[in-house]
């Protein structure tokens, strides 16, 4: 890939071990199968844009996609089509997605009897299987969307995403609209699945603590580069990015662990014009001439962590 181009790259290598991540202009991040991976970052910072790329949602305008180690490009339509039910989204607001005029039976089922993963006689049955599994009574199959509350809603679209019989949930926030007990139930139940089912997740989320409670590994994000990824103790333990260690500065209850960092300065630039060089050079307390020029590389600081900071060359 050309160093210059700009644009997400995303590469979903569920067959894969978490091999190596890295990003010049562009994001080259693996998932492994049955990992959980955290994606942190401000608002802005491409986050969604790369959970949708990973989910097929949108096709990246430079770079490549691969699920199972295949390329998706590569795929003839009913093979990229079967890529795409592997791997299922959840958004932050389900209500969006659930359609007000359908019963919460068609929603759940639509899509697994579209694509013969259940035909007629079978339909009533597997859906009351999908929502008894998201946590949901299937006494409430026959009622609409209106009728349940934020908490059941999303429960609805994690059961409709489980009737395609996916490998990888892609969420977008997932529990970032609902109550913090609602939040620890929805999150208990990702786990819970995890378990049963093997699924991988990406997760992608604003909120550290739920971050930290859930991955195995995290991914930092700013302006649409990895800056920072390591395995979920390294990284809340020795942060490495002086972006990262703003971040963990900013919250409260991980900010007394980490006394010594100081919290974010000024406002996130435009992610349509990124700072030349390290894009987080504006709003360093440790810049210096050459993070105004050149871009750092992701560079591999301890096992499995690796960090974006010409601060790590030692010089
Ligand atoms: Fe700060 Fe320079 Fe490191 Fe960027 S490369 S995070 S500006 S020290
Ligand atoms: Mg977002």
């Amino acid at each position: 890939f050309g160093e210059r181009k700009p644009g997400l790259l995303d590469r979903l290598g569920l067959a894969r071990p978490p091999a190596v991540t890295r990003a010049v202009d562009h994001v080259d991040l693996h998932v492994a199968e049955g990992e959980v991976v955290g994606l942190v970052g401000e608002s802005g910072c491409g986050k969604s844009t790369l959970g949708r790329l990973a989910a097929g949602l949108l096709a990246p305008s430079d770079g490549e996609v691969l699920v199972g180690g295949r390329r998706m490009a590569d795929m003839d339509a009913r093979q990229r089509h079967a890529a795409r039910m592997r791997v299922q989204m959840i958004f932050q607001d389900p209500y969006a997605s659930l359609n007000p005029r359908m019963r919460v039976d068609e929603i759940v089922g639509e899509a697994a009897r579209i694509h013969g993963l259940v035909d007629a006689a079978g339909f009533d049955d597997y859906v009351c299987a999908q929502m008894r599994r998201a946590g949901l009574d299937p006494a409430l199959r026959h009622r609409y969307p209106h009728q349940f509350s934020g908490g059941q809603r999303q429960r609805i679209g994690i059961a409709r995403a489980l009737a395609v019989q996916p490998q990888v949930l892609v969420c977008d926030e997932a529990v970032a609209a609902l109550d913090v007990s609602i939040q620890a139930q929805i999150l208990n139940l990702f786990m819970d699945l995890r378990q049963a089912l093997g699924l991988t997740y990406l997760f992608i989320s604003h909120d550290l603590g739920v971050v930290e409670h859930l991955s195995d590994r995290v991914v930092v994000m700013y302006l649409g580069r990895v800056i920072e990824t390591a395995p979920v103790e390294e990284l809340f333990g020795r942060p490495n990015h002086p972006y990262t260690q703003a971040l963990l500065a900013e919250v409260p209850r991980m900010g007394a662990r980490h006394k010594t960092y100081s919290a974010i300065q000024g406002e996130i630039p435009s992610p349509l014009h990124p700072p030349p060089g390290c894009h987080f050079h504006p709003r360093c307390p440790h810049a210096m001439p050459r993070c105004k020029v050149e871009a750092p590389q992701l560079k591999g600081i301890a096992i499995r962590h690796l960090s974006a900071c010409h601060l790590n060359d030692g010089s």
